[in-house]
């Protein structure tokens, strides 16, 4: 590692949301800077933006802080940049590294048909179209606007990688490139390049969609005589049928991640190994051990497959490592939008909600599952499933339900040991299986035949709770017709 303090960056464009691939790009770049003690900053790209600036760039800035990756300096805008980029470009002219071209859009497009024709390759040289010196006066004169482009010199464009190594490229493959538009509009490239070296980047690490990007703007580096910062460009993100994801094809705003229960640690740690590997086996690791595990030379070469399986494995895993509480905080809103509860129904009855989260999370891979799964601790008026009653709520069961309520409610003591006990020795008496039991009572409490383990569950859900909703069912299963 250099001397020069460690500072990258990420430099979304406004689209109006973080995609999957820009938020991992950011990941690494977070990791970087921590590991590293250095700076995380971020960029908007937004000059060509045309609508509110705001509402495309706040959820970017919104899903950024929603994974934690808070950033160290204040955010630039390229759109307010303009004359900077117009002084640079002029340093280009000055010293002859870049020229003025009067070439119009129709002479450019024909000598591009003409080399389509002639089976020629077209990379733009200075000396393609040549316009007589009068001609270019007339149009100056006539107020015509130029375009500025770099002379791209002879020989070839190499860096090393710090994901794929050495990568070259012949300058003859690459076009003497615009740095400002005929309208007076710097280009991307240019602009990236001023900026990053003002903002003193010392590592570009993006995706590796811009490594001829790279090539061009190793040009503008070199012909402005300045540091060149190193680059690690991370492969492309796939579906698991190996097609790119695109904006068509599963490329989903980090927000809807959010909105269906995946865990901001969750996303962090699924996107941070799909460009960068640990080098072991384990895949489960909090921000701060990534943070600690983080190497610039481990990132990953091979394309990498995003997989919503894994992610909800990933989800489940992190769901675990967090406490109950932590867990009732944020599956109380839930419950509450789902219509289950209300808010003041919880907030005086935090210990049962932290009870409830405790014996659902082993079995929830999305929070919103707590809400799937575990309406029944909030609501009396849930249905049997009814393949599990036609199977458990037979005759025989409405007396065996009935004869365990009636010892459920005499205990003093109503704990998962208490219950364990009475239901073994109800059974034992009958000289039925403990399942004979289990079944029925599962369903009459929750209307589904399978959750928590039962005496668990019973001793959540409350000794008078019980006993009704045992009842409840003994009712429906002797009803009438
Ligand atoms: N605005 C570019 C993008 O969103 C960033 C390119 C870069 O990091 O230099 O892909």
């Amino acid at each position: 590692m250099n001397q020069t303090p460690v500072r990258v960056r990420i430099a979304p464009s406004p689209t109006g949301y973080l995609h999957v691939g820009t938020a991992r790009t950011a990941i690494a770049n977070y990791l970087f800077a921590r590991h590293y003690g250095g700076r995380f900053l971020i960029r908007i790209e937004d000059t060509d933006v045309e609508r509110s600036r705001s509402e495309l760039i706040e959820p970017i800035l919104e899903a950024l802080k929603w994974l934690g990756l808070d950033w160290d300096e204040e955010i630039l805008y390229q759109s307010q940049r303009t004359e900077i980029y117009n002084k640079y470009v002029q340093q280009l002219i000055d010293t002859g590294y870049a020229y003025c071209s009067y070439v119009t859009a129709e002479e450019l497009e024909a000598a591009r048909q003409k080399a389509l024709a002639e089976k020629r390759s077209f990379y733009y040289r200075e000396n393609f179209i040549q316009l007589p010196p009068e001609e270019i006066q007339r149009r100056i004169d006539a107020g015509a606007g130029y375009a500025v482009r770099l002379r791209i010199p002879e020989g070839e464009t190499s860096f090393d990688d710090l994901v794929s190594g050495r990568i070259s490229k012949k300058n003859e493959d690459i076009e003497d490139l615009i740095i400002a538009r005929s309208d007076g509009t710097p280009t991307y490239n240019l602009a990236v390049v001023v900026d990053d070296h003002e903002m003193g980047i010392t590592h570009i690490i993006r995706g590796n969609d811009h490594i001829s990007n790279t090539f061009k703007q190793m040009h503008i580096y070199r012909a402005l005589d300045l540091k060149i910062p190193e680059f690690g460009h991370v492969p492309l993100i796939l579906r698991p049928d190996k097609r790119k994801v695109s904006k068509r094809l599963g490329d989903k705003d980090v927000a809807e991640y959010k909105k269906e229960g995946i865990l901001p640690e969750t996303m962090f740690n699924y996107l941070c190994l799909l460009g960068w590997s640990p080098k072991n086996d384990r895949e489960i690791y909090t921000r701060e051990e990534l943070i600690e595990l983080f190497d610039k030379n481990n990132f990953n070469s091979a394309n990498a497959v995003f997989d919503e399986e894994k992610l909800l494995a990933f989800n489940h895993a992190h769901i675990q490592m967090k406490s109950d509480h932590e867990l009732a905080v944020m599956v109380a809103p839930l419950l509450v939008d789902a219509g289950l509860t209300t808010k003041y129904w919880l907030e005086t009855r935090w210990t049962y909600l932290r009870q409830v989260v405790a014996v659902l999370k082993e079995r929830v891979k999305r929070l919103s599952d707590f809400v799937a799964i575990g309406g029944y601790f909030f609501s009396f008026d849930y249905k049997y499933d009814e393949q599990a009653a036609q199977k458990h709520f037979h005759p025989e069961a409405a007396g065996l339900l009935s004869e365990l309520a009636d010892r459920f409610e005499k205990l003093e003591t109503f704990d998962k040991v208490s219950i364990e006990a009475t239901l073994s020795e109800l059974a034992d008496e009958k000289g039925l299986k403990k399942a004979m039991l289990i079944h029925p009572t599962r369903l009459a409490v929750s209307g589904v035949s399978a959750g928590p383990g039962l005496y668990d569950l019973l001793e959540v859900l409350s000794q008078p709770v019980v006993v009704e909703r045992m009842r409840k069912a003994v009712a429906f299963i002797n009803r009438p017709g």
